[in-house]
């Protein structure tokens, strides 16, 4: 294929792109959203096979094929709750790839580079390796951490702080020091010694990280993941990828920025590691009453109720009951009730994964609102049901500062007439904290597997 066409192409695909990033921006046309995404990747993918820089076909199909068979694999033996853990392995993989292909071109011999030309790519070369690396060891400590394989709980090394700006400086001087190296065929050292740096960076920022504060680092490991594909782009002269990359790397950080502004925490404290911490003391204990219910007093209070709220959280992705949640919904509504979702911006285990489950289910838009939309409709409402939601209804965020999610926005559910709270145990949620709601005079406690309980209301209201 002419150098032209595949031009024409790579503009045809990053268009499809950015189409696709602003269809997902919005519920009703994430559909349309994703087949531009998908689209413009096949073109993409199509353009480069065909492209010059291909000259064996063989090692392609082979990699292609391996490389297929594991991504086809993973995708239909994941279970819709373990998706989180597959995007922050996939993002452990772009990592992966950006320090292999830094090392290649450090390493090509026919590179044929000279002066400020060859010094502006060391240093390509050089950042790619290092923001790979990092978004790698990173990535798969997020995935320890989402898997349950490795402790929710941050892991603070004293002086910390001191221990980052050590690690840039270190890696700053390291870069002149490659880049001298490199002009006389050295730099090798350099380069092992920051990678090193780097995967070890990765592993502490991540290890630092509280539970509940977990969200922002998936969305910052999928940014950086973006700017290691652009960077990758840069060392091997691929427009496309360095247009995907950035688009990748600024969506992630935009979303990063949201999140930190919904859940009160500062972007750059973040960044350093070791936030959604306290230091002040022990969080305050929870005591008091536990008031069950059971499915006929649960119905018997729906029918009762005209304003009905309901949030969903990680418990409705285990249980799967999004779709029995869209039944009673509709019965409700035909039933003449006001029914309406809140949704808390970290609920589940990735963002927009509430979104995604009760789209699935087909739940009308028009009724699913955001926490800053309905946060204070809480007193003219008359029942408010939680689906295995833990610390996004968790008072102690408000009043305790000593709680590990001081200071995070919650969905005030107490405020409202009654709260029946769906879910199997007393247990904690992803972030540990007990939860003063489950004891609170208003609150009664539906125990039992979210989708069965629901099911039983279901019949019962059906009845
Ligand atoms: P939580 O993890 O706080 O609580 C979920 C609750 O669901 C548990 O307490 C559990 O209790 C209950 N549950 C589990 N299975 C079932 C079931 N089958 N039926 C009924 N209940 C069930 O979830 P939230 O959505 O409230 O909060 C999300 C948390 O995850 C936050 O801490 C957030 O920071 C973190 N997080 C979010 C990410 C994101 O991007 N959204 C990414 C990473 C972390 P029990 O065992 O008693 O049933």
């Amino acid at each position: 294929m002419s150098q032209g066409l595949v031009t024409m192409s790579y503009i045809a695909a990053s268009v499809l792109f950015i189409l696709s990033l602003s269809g997902l921006s919005n519920q009703e046309t994430a559909r349309r959203g994703n087949y531009y995404g998908m689209i413009g990747m096949a073109i993409a993918i199509v353009a480069t096979i065909m492209s010059d820089s291909v000259s064996s076909y063989v090692v392609l199909i082979i990699a292609l094929l391996i490389g297929g068979a594991i991504g086809a694999k993973a995708a239909f033996k994941v279970q819709m709750t373990e998706m989180p853990e597959l995007v922050a392995i996939m993002h452990s993989l772009v990592g992966m790839a950006a320090v292999l292909v830094g090392y290649a071109n450090f390493i090509d011999p026919s590179s044929a580079l000279t002066g400020v030309e060859k010094t502006i790519h060391e240093v390509e070369i050089y950042i790619g390796i290092l923001i790979g690396a990092v978004t790698f060891s990173g990535s798969v400590i997020a995935f320890g951490k989402l898997s349950g394989k490795i402790s929710g709980n941050p892991v603070l090394i004293p002086g910390r702080h001191w221990l980052n700006l050590g690690l840039l400086v270190t890696s700053i001087w390291l870069c002149t020091q490659f880049v001298a190296g490199a002009e006389t065929g050295g730099g090798t050292f350099s380069l092992l010694i920051m990678t090193i740096i780097a995967l070890a960076f990765g592993v502490h920022m991540v290890m630092a990280i509280g539970g509940a504060d977990m969200p922002v680092v998936v969305s910052m490991l999928n940014s950086y993941s973006g700017w290691a594909a652009a960077a990758t782009g840069f060392m091997l002269n691929n427009d496309l990828l360095i247009v995907t990359g950035a688009l990748v790397g600024s969506s992630g950080a935009i979303l990063s920025y949201i999140m930190c502004r919904a859940m009160n925490r500062s972007f750059v404290s973040v960044i350093a590691g070791g936030f959604g911490t306290t230091s002040g003391g022990p969080a305050a204990t929870v005591e008091g009453e536990v008031v069950e219910i059971n499915v006929s007093e649960t119905t018997a209070l729906l029918k009762d109720s005209k304003n009905i709220m309901i949030i969903p959280g990680y418990g409705m992705a285990v249980a799967q009951a999004q779709h029995t949640v869209n039944e009673i919904t509709k019965l409700l509504n035909g039933k003449g009730k006001n029914v309406r979702f809140g949704i808390h911006p970290v609920a589940g285990r990735m963002p927009g994964h509430m979104n995604v489950l009760l789209a699935e289910a087909k739940v009308p838009y028009d009724v699913v609102f955001e926490m800053d939309e309905i946060n204070d409709d809480f007193p003219n409402t008359d029942v408010t049901i939680v689906i295995g939601a833990n610390d996004i209804v968790n008072p102690s965020a408000l009043d305790d500062p000593n709680s590990p999610i001081a200071g995070m926005p919650v969905l005030e559910c107490w405020k409202g007439e009654n709260t029946i709270v769906l879910k199997r145990s007393m247990a904690s949620g992803y972030a540990g904290v007990d939860n003063p709601l489950f004891v609170h005079e208003k609150t009664q406690m539906l125990f039992g597997d979210a989708n069965t309980s629901l099911q039983a209301v279901l019949k019962e209201l059906q009845d």
